[in-house]
């Protein structure tokens, strides 16, 4: 059988059978609704609170202090909106990156429309914000920061707790939107300082379709969803029973295999990115070297398109990345690239490769075998003046 090689952890990953198989009562005999009073909906009820713990625990929050959302992007856009909607100041002034997710970065589009002022803040060439131009650009009407805690195209973990300290200083409340890194990394709410954390499941081998936002307590915020009593009543709706579910399991799970996972992810990832610049002339890796996602190695290749590359190696059976699987449809160049100050032209070379639990080095190994012949052929095919490797 054709070999399968599954690189887009950084999109998404496997649903894990432990957690399916948490989920699985509450899809057949447990449907209750669990604000129901009669007993259908007590098991519902009580699975949604111990899953509100395990996620809580995750990240060393407060069961009250996590509220479950229909995925990351909700969580992005409850934080911005519900922060920036609830501030007395107006016109009210967020703090953001040039690198965000769009859950973000269009939120924040959004509410500058509305008449907020929005600071994007630049980025350095490795994808770095600075702690001290964030406290330069605070002022007395700035009522949220809000910054990834690492890029799912660059992977640089950024310097969270040296902003929250700038943060605190000024009492402006700071939100991450840790989609990549929690369940994958130790993420501490409390060490990192931060008020607000978004959460997705399916990046920790939970299901897709669910996420959590962290509130610490006393953050004023306005909902997002209006209309029901679920979550303290601030996020209404009939809960996704058993998507909050996997989520804790996956939670429990991931919270006790992460620190030897993150290791192991990351030693493959060094030999990947080692391998690939030894075979391969003329790469471009983005983000930094090591203080980044464990697993993840983002590059480009001058001379040629990053979708053929794909094309070809999927052809191989290796499943891989470009740019931001959000926009690789779009075909137009990452606004991520471009603030660290790629060029667009190299920037449609990109490619992100991405390790999670089931990959081994004999995956590595395959991937070093393969795909520098297909950079080979693609290169001396290149419209682009290359002539070859
Ligand atoms: N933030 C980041 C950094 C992401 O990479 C993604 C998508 N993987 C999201 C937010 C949105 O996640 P979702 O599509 O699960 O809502």
């Amino acid at each position: 059988m054709a070999r399968k090689i599954y690189l887009d952890h950084a999109s998404t990953t496997a649903l894990r059978p432990e957690v399916l198989d948490k989920m699985l009562p509450l899809l057949r005999e447990e449907y209750g609704n669990p604000s129901s009073l009669h007993s259908f909906g007590r098991r519902p009820h009580e699975a949604i609170e111990h899953a509100r713990e395990s996620v809580a625990a995750l990240v060393g929050a407060r069961g009250e202090e996590i509220y479950f959302t229909s995925g990351a992007t909700e969580a992005n856009n409850w934080a911005l909106k519900g922060v920036a909607g609830a501030a007395r100041i107006k016109p009210a002034h967020v703090i953001t990156t040039q690198i965000e997710h769009y859950s973000v970065l269009h939120v924040a589009k959004t509410l500058q429309r509305q008449g907020a002022r929005v600071t994007f803040l630049p980025v350095d060439s490795q994808g770095f914000v600075d702690p001290a131009a964030v406290a330069a650009a605070i002022d007395d009407a700035t009522v949220l920061v809000s910054l990834t805690h690492a890029s799912n195209e660059i992977a640089t973990i950024e310097p969270i707790a040296e902003v929250a300290a700038v943060t605190k200083a000024h009492k402006v409340p700071l939100h991450i939107d840790a989609t990549m890194t929690a369940g994958n990394l130790p993420v501490d709410v409390n060490a990192l300082g931060v008020d607000l954390l978004t959460l997705a499941a399916h990046q920790f081998y939970g299901p897709k379709g669910v996420g959590a936002l962290f509130v610490r307590k006393g953050t004023r915020q306005l909902p997002l969803l209006e209309g029901g009593l679920q979550e303290s009543g601030r996020r209404a709706g009939t809960e996704n029973v058993a998507g909050i579910v996997g989520m804790g399991r996956a939670a429990e799970l991931a919270a006790g295999e992460l620190g030897e996972r993150a290791q192991r992810l990351s030693s493959l990832r060094d030999r990947l990115r080692a391998g690939l610049a030894e075979r391969i002339p003329e790469l471009t890796f983005t983000g930094h070297p090591t203080q980044r996602l464990p697993g993840h190695v983002s590059f480009c290749v001058s001379y040629v398109e990053g979708e053929s590359l794909l094309l070809l190696l999927d052809a191989r059976g290796v499943s891989a990345a470009s740019g931001s699987s959000c926009t690789s449809r779009a075909l137009k160049a990452s606004h991520v690239l471009e603030a660290i100050g790629v060029d667009s032209g190299l920037a449609n070379g990109s490619v992100l490769m991405s390790l999670g639990a089931e990959n081994d080095e004999s995956d590595v190994d395959y991937v070093l075998e393969v795909f520098p012949p297909i950079v080979e052929r693609l290169r001396a095919m290149s419209p682009l003046g290359h002539g070859g490797m």
